[in-house]
């Protein structure tokens, strides 16, 4: 594994970290999700992402790798790794348990704090940015959050270029540096591309790319239609079948022609590609077993790009 600056901090990231949004809720073959982690940290990845509403059922992700750890990581194990939450989206009921105020974020990260057994949190972040709540209150509970030393990082998720801008000035001015942002980012969603990256860049702030894969698109998972255990089909999984097109699935048979001639996996090519631009701390991948997740780690074998190869994919995407 290699470990990259997160931005201007003093903290390491390695270029691939593991995230538990599917895969680890109750709903989920517990041992499966033990032995990817497992496997992970022995591999040099030392980051996991989290956030409170990660399952089915909500919360259950966040249970179930307190577990993990408790079965695995004890001692000063706990030291060697990376562990990050969120809270921004829908979590419980009546008007305490969503968005952006001091009350949601902090009684959030402290049901998070419980279940997964833990003093702290490596990074907390903000899910998403709330438009009714001033920015200033939901980066004065991540300061907070810092300062009461439940958190070590404070990191925001899904906020714009101007959002973002905003949101690092203030946590400037408190005196809690912006550490990390984690947006969308793949070969098929490139928003970040257009102004945020920039952004990140002049703040001194680490990006991390979640869903790098495009939830599996980006494998050669879809080629030949779609399988029975792939999360388009998983009544838990967030891809959309409609969002696999006649039109994407072309671009990804051209796509995985392209990585056959570089020797890499489709996978691998597409977080190979991610990871090109140095403005990118980590990929944030997924992973339903222990074999895509040692496929895709050997990604970091090829991460070099022709500038011709460059050139076809564009074409490709189009
Ligand atoms: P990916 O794009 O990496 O998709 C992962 C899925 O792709 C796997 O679960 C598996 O699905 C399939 N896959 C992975 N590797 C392979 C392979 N080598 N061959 C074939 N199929 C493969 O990322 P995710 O969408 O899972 O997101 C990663 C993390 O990002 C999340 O866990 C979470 O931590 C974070 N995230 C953050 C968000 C935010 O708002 N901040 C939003 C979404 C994610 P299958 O079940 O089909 O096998």
């Amino acid at each position: 594994m290699k470990y990259n600056r997160c931005g201007k901090s003093g903290l390491l990231l390695p270029q691939i970290a593991l995230g538990l949004w599917h895969n680890f809720g109750s709903v989920d073959v517990f041992e499966n999700g033990e032995n990817i982690v497992k496997t992970a940290f022995d591999k040099g990845i030392t980051h996991f992402d989290l956030a409170n509403n990660y399952g089915p059922v909500p919360g259950s992700a966040e249970t179930n790798f307190g577990k993990i750890l408790k079965n695995n990581f004890q001692g000063n194990l706990r030291d060697e790794i990376v562990i990050s939450t969120k809270a921004g989206y829908g979590m419980w009921a009546g008007p305490y348990g969503d968005w952006g105020s001091r009350k949601y974020l902090l009684s959030s990260l402290d049901q998070s704090l419980k279940r997964m057994n833990l003093d702290y949190v490596d990074i907390f972040y903000s899910h998403r940015f709330d438009p009714e709540t001033p920015l200033e209150e939901t980066m004065m509970a991540l300061d907070y959050a810092v300062r009461s030393g439940k958190a070590l990082y404070a990191g925001i998720s899904n906020y714009n270029a101007e959002q973002t801008q905003e949101a690092t000035e203030i946590l400037k001015r408190l005196g809690t540096p912006c550490l990390i942002h984690q947006e969308k980012y793949s070969m098929f969603v490139r928003k970040c591309e257009a102004g945020l990256l920039d952004v990140l860049e002049e703040k001194g702030v680490g990006c991390i790319a979640f869903s790098p894969l495009a939830q599996g698109l980006l494998t050669d998972k879809y080629l030949k239609g779609i399988p029975e255990d792939s999360r388009a089909h998983n009544p838990n999984g967030h891809l959309q079948l409609e969002e696999i097109s006649e039109e994407k699935v072309h671009k990804i048979i051209a796509l995985n022609d392209l990585a056959k001639a570089r020797n890499q996996s489709l996978a691998q090519m597409a977080l190979a590609w991610v990871l090109k631009d140095n403005r990118i701390t980590s990929v944030l991948i997924g992973a339903s077993s222990v074999g895509q997740l040692n496929n895709n780690i050997e990604s970091l074998q090829n991460l070099y790009f022709s500038s011709d190869e460059l050139v076809a994919i564009e074409a490709i995407l189009g």
